[in-house]
């Protein structure tokens, strides 16, 4: 029967809902990725993690290794292809797991899912999970790799300043003023700190 990383498929699939909300194809086809990976580089080793794409696969490496985004041990480099690296940390030599088409043939669903031969509401989504199960691993290619050397070197903040603009701490080589204050600020309000923003109590303000 076949296993992902030590789990049954119907336990996968049950993880895969605890952590991202329901059993997504691209999660349960990234778990049989880390699968293999993990059984294609040399045990006792510590690695890190490259996801190719920002969807469903940097959940499948986060619940089946130690690297998350978090620990900084998972780059998600959006490459937009469906594929995983795990390598050593410290030399850079390792594996990259990556969806191969010559492989879909034999599991029709899968290939119009991979593919989107067809829109997602006509895909068959019971039948897709079924050809995963049976497919497992055998849909992907595994080829050795090495990770070039800037992406392997220790990334350090420097040192730290205050923002002129919100008042809060930021790396001092990013400028003037924090990025945050720049044109990448996600809102369209100003920060708390501001001087005319809107600030809402804290705990120990409201009791
Ligand atoms: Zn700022």
């Amino acid at each position: 029967m076949e296993r992902i990383c030590g789990h049954t498929y119907d336990e996968f699939l049950e993880l895969a809902r605890r952590f991202h909300g329901y059993p997504a194809p691209g999660l349960v086809a990234g778990g049989f990725m880390v699968d293999l990976a993990l059984h294609n580089l040399p045990s006792g080793i510590l690695f890190d993690a490259i996801a190719e794409t920002d969807s469903c696969l940097p959940d499948a490496i986060q619940m089946l290794t130690p690297c998350t985004v978090g620990n900084g041990w998972l780059k998600v480099l959006d490459l937009g292809r469906y594929a995983i690296c795990l390598y050593d940390k410290y030399e850079g030599s390792g594996v990259r797991v990556f969806a191969d088409p010559a492989r879909f043939e034999r599991w029709p669903e899968v290939k119009t899912w991979l593919l989107k031969l067809k829109p997602k509401s006509e895909q068959d989504s019971a039948l897709l999970l079924d050809q995963l199960r049976e497919a497992g691993g055998d849909l992907f290619g595994v080829t050795p790799v090495r990770i070039r050397q800037h992406l392997l070197a220790k990334r350090s903040k420097g040192s730290i300043t205050l923002c002129p603009a919100c008042g809060e701490p930021f790396p001092a080589r990013d400028g003037a003023r924090c990025r945050g204050c720049g044109d990448e600020t996600p809102y369209e309000t100003k920060p708390a700190g501001a001087p005319d923003a809107v600030r809402l109590p804290t705990t120990s303000e409201r009791t």
